[in-house]
C-alpha cells in the first residue's frame, strides 16, 4: 500500500503533461552573459543591413510578432511569479538582410530574423513558431549549457569571466557558437533532442498567450521535417534537429498546451 501510495505521488507531481511553470534561471552568471551578447548583437548589427519598413514590408511583420510574443513572455512570467527571472531583459528585434533561413535570440533578448527566413515561414503564424522557440532555448539557459562545456572542453577555463579575460577573442567566438549566432553550422552541434523539445513545448505556450494557435508549431517542423535531404534543406533544421521523436513529443502536450494557454486572437 506504501508502495502504491508512493508510486501514485510521484505520478501526480511528475504527471504526463507539460511543465506550467516559467523556468528558473542559474542567476550568479546572468549579468555577465547578458553584456556580452549585448556587445556580440551590437557589433553584428553594426556589421549587417538592418532593413527599414520602405525597404522590406515585413518589417511590420517582424515588430507585430516579436511585440506580441514579448509580451506573452512576460505575461507568462508574471502569472507564475517569476518576472524577477527577466531581469536584465531589454528585448530587441530586427530585420536583417540576409540569404541564409534563419533567426536568433541571444542572451537578454537581443533577436534577429533574417530576410529570407520569410520565404520559409510564409506566415505570421509560423514565424511566430521560430522566434518563440529561440526565445525559449534562451529561457531554459541551453545556450549557456553549452557555452560551459566550451569553457571546458576547449578552452580549459572553469568559467566565462576567467575565460575573457585569458582569451578573449577565442572566448567570444566560443559564445557565438553556443547561442547560435555564429556562422559555424557543421563545426558545432546543433541542440540535443532534450532541449528541442524543451524548446518545442515552452515555445507552443508562449505562441498559445501570443494568440497564434500552438498546433502551427507541429505544422511548420513537419513542413520543415519533409525540406530534410532535399536542395531546399534550410539552415534551421541544422541548428535546430528534427529527430524522429521530436514532433510526435510535441503531439502529446498539445492539446493541454491549447486547452490552457490558447486566446484566439480575434477573440482579444
Ligand atoms: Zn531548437
Amino acid at each position: 500500500m506504501y508502495l502504491i501510495s508512493c508510486l501514485m505521488i510521484s505520478f501526480l507531481s511528475i504527471g504526463w503533461g507539460i511543465q506550467d511553470q516559467p523556468p528558473t534561471r542559474e542567476s550568479a552568471k546572468i549579468p555577465l552573459t547578458q553584456s556580452v551578447a549585448a556587445g556580440i548583437y551590437q557589433s553584428y548589427l553594426s556589421g549587417h543591413k538592418i532593413l527599414t519598413q520602405e525597404e522590406n514590408p515585413n518589417v511590420n511583420a517582424v515588430n507585430r510578432i516579436s511585440g506580441r510574443l514579448i509580451a506573452a513572455v512576460k505575461k507568462y512570467y508574471q502569472t507564475g511569479r517569476k518576472s524577477k527571472e527577466l531581469e536584465g531583459f531589454h528585448w530587441e528585434c530586427h530585420l536583417i538582410l540576409e540569404k541564409k533561413e534563419d533567426a536568433w535570440c541571444l542572451p537578454g533578448g537581443k533577436m534577429v530574423v533574417y530576410s529570407s527566413l520569410l520565404n520559409l515561414t510564409q506566415s505570421d503564424a509560423a514565424l511566430a513558431v521560430v522566434l518563440a522557440h529561440e526565445i525559449a532555448h534562451i529561457l531554459l539557459q541551453h545556450g549557456d549549457a553549452r557555452m560551459q562545456s566550451y569553457l571546458r572542453d576547449f578552452l580549459y577555463e572553469k568559467n566565462l569571466k576567467s575565460a575573457l579575460s585569458a582569451k578573449k577573442r577565442e572566448t567570444l567566438d566560443f559564445f557565438r557558437m553556443a547561442y547560435g549566432n555564429g556562422d559555424y553550422v557543421g563545426v558545432i552541434r546543433g541542440f540535443s533532442p532534450k532541449d528541442e523539445q524543451e524548446a518545442d513545448e515552452l515555445g507552443a505556450i508562449f505562441c498559445g498567450l501570443a494568440g497564434y494557435h500552438p498546433k502551427e508549431a507541429i505544422v511548420f517542423w513537419e513542413r520543415m521535417s519533409s525540406l530534410r535531404g532535399t536542395s531546399r534543406q534550410p539552415i534551421l533544421i541544422s541548428t535546430h534537429p528534427i529527430d524522429p521523436e521530436r514532433i510526435p513529443k510535441l503531439r502529446l502536450v498539445m492539446d493541454q498546451i491549447v486547452r490552457t494557454y490558447y486566446t484566439s486572437s480575434e477573440l482579444k
